[in-house]
């Protein structure tokens, strides 16, 4: 299956700015043959999804509500991405279970709730350095998989270590052939034939220069990029090293 390259450009860029960004990509773009995604902030939704029409580049949110509509000052829900042009959302990620305590159930919600808006989600997992150092990450990861997805599920896993998220430090192709084999009996555990073919990013300071030894590596599905997708050429050469089918 072709790899997927998915950009999260967390709270950065303003609007010119993304609009700039997504057009840069869009127009490297072309002869790639990766599935290409990237997801600005929900406010810039939008004017990218404009920016990108007609591109082989889909806009996804960062967050949505478990809510469809609703009394949630502040919160995005499910069908206004769809509505602004969104095709897919990232959930669970590390920051926002660290800052807004997001555990395993909300994110099952919120994933159920971007399913039923009809967005395909990026379920996010990974362990923390202290849990790697005590020999854990394999059974927090396990138990994030069992929390946060639900049966069926049809999106897409991220293990995204968090100790490697914009911090320099990659897993090596080991950590990452291991927890992502891990991760694929887990979800045959849970899925059946379905968790063979769900596809597993592996995120934590990819960049151009790492990009095509990580996507290499059996189970690895395509990327989740931070930092690197806000550079339209880093993101582009990321983009040029994953698989086309
Ligand atoms: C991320 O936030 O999902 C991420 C992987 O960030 P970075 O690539 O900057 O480590």
């Amino acid at each position: 299956m072709r790899q997927l390259i998915a950009g999260n450009w967390k709270m950065h860029c303003l609007a010119a700015e993304a609009v700039a960004l997504a057009q840069g990509i869009a127009a490297g773009a072309s002869g790639i043959g990766a599935e290409l995604l990237v997801c600005p902030t929900a406010l810039h939704v939008a004017a990218v999804a404009q920016a990108l029409q007609g591109s082989n580049v889909a806009v996804g949110g960062q967050d949505c509500h478990q809510a469809k509509q609703g009394a949630h000052t502040g919160d995005i829900g499910g069908p206004m991405l769809r509505d602004a042009g969104a095709s897919w959302v990232i959930l669970g990620h590390s920051e926002r279970r660290q800052n807004h305590g997001e555990t395993d159930e909300l994110v099952r919600e919120k994933t159920l709730a971007a399913v039923e808006a009809g967005l395909t989600p990026i379920v996010c997992v990974g362990e923390t350095a202290d849990q790697r150092a005590g020999g854990q990450e394999t059974e927090t990861v396990g138990w994030q998989l069992a929390g946060s997805l639900p049966k069926p599920f049809t999106g897409v896993v991220a293990y995204e270590p968090v100790w490697a998220i914009g911090t320099g430090k990659t897993a090596t192709e080991q950590d990452v052939a291991t927890m992502h084999a891990f991760i694929r009996e887990e979800l045959v555990r849970q899925f059946g034939d379905a968790g063979q073919i769900i596809r597993i990013l592996y995120g934590g300071s990819v960049k151009a220069a790492n990009a095509a030894s990580l996507m290499a590596v059996p189970n690895v599905g395509g990327a989740l990029v931070g930092g690197a997708s806000l550079n339209a050429e880093e993101f582009l050469a990321i983009a040029r090293a994953a698989r086309a089918g």
